[in-house]
């Protein structure tokens, strides 16, 4: 578009969407090949309105693909002590754990913050992670260890990415947030192609310093239009990992305008949000696969 005589090029934009479709329909095939019915078991805490969503929306590929899935809902009392909370959690998982029926256990994150997340996740059997949050799938991740089980959404980016011929090698890439479901396990898998990773949190200085020099920018930070376009090098790959809900409307963490100025952008809905779904189906088939052929 031209407006002002300024030529405008906009972004190619990455649709999440179709790749995750091609992705489930080749995983039909694989999962025709298992021998028993795969189980994802997701565990949920409370009544978080946009859990509820996700949770649905892996109810329903789940159906897709012929797995169970069983959602284990927890409501606590307000007066009960946050030890007996834990416990209770944990001895749910201990259970899930030894039930040779469950296939793959997720819990739905955020935990309400009376909880201490990263004890209840790695109660999780590491060969029934499907997040890959323990410490023994981090901590393989961080090694470059083949054999660990990588979280769905950095695992899913790096596929979308690589399946639009987008080389990574020796590229500059900056991460936005460093959560342990996306920003720290992305870094790593950035790493591990090969590219210089610098990763920006809330105590960074000078932020779009950094994101300005970034070949490849990843937002995953929480807030609406955090990234606008003067934070962007022109013809740079961004990818929008932010689900915020606004006015009734989901909304990523970049500006739309950014695509005046991006070479590829992922959009929001319709771009991470369906891959890391598509992604955590793979994961639960390749956890049936490895137990039914002692791998
Ligand atoms: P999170 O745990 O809430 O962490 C947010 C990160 O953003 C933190 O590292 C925080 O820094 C950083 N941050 C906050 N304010 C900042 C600022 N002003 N400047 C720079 N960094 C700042 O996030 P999350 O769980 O990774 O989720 C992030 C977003 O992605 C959310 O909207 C979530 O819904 C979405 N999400 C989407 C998918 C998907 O499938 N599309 C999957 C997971 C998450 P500190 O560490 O310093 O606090």
């Amino acid at each position: 578009t031209i407006r002002n005589g300024v030529i405008y090029v906009s972004a190619k934009i990455i649709n999440g969407k179709d790749f995750a479709n091609k992705k489930l329909s080749m995983l039909k095939n694989f999962r025709a090949e298992l021998i028993k019915k795969p189980c994802l078991a997701i565990i949920t805490v409370g009544n978080n309105p946009a859990s509820e969503i996700y949770v649905r929306n892996k109810q329903k590929c789940c159906e897709q693909l012929n797995i169970d899935c069983i959602v284990v809902k927890k409501n606590y009392d307000c007066d009960i002590e946050c030890n007996a909370i834990e416990d209770d959690l944990k001895e749910t998982i201990y259970s899930l754990n030894q039930d040779d029926k469950v296939t793959a256990i997720m819990i739905q994150l955020p935990l309400p913050t009376y909880i201490n997340e990263d004890r209840i996740l790695d109660c999780i059997s590491p060969l029934k992670d499907v997040d890959g949050l323990t410490d023994v799938n981090m901590g393989k991740l961080a090694k470059f260890e083949s054999g660990g089980i990588r979280p769905c959404t950095p695992k899913g980016i790096i596929d979308l990415l690589q399946c639009d011929d987008i080389d990574l090698t020796g590229k500059e890439v900056v991460i936005v947030g460093r959560s342990n479901i996306v920003g720290k396990p992305l870094a790593m898998m950035f790493l591990a192609e090969d590219c210089t990773v610098t990763v920006c949190h809330s105590y960074t200085t000078n932020l779009a310093q950094h994101t300005r020099n970034a070949d490849i920018l990843v937002v995953a930070v929480g807030k609406p239009k955090f990234i606008t376009k003067d934070m962007v090098k022109p013809g740079a790959v961004v990818v929008d990992v932010g689900i915020n809900r606004v006015d009734d409307k989901i909304v990523g963490d970049v500006s739309p305008d950014v695509a005046e100025v991006a070479g590829y952008m992922t959009p929001v809905p319709g771009g991470v949000g369906p891959v890391t779904v598509a992604y955590l189906i793979e994961n639960v088939l390749d956890i049936e696969f490895n137990k039914e052929n002692d791998l």
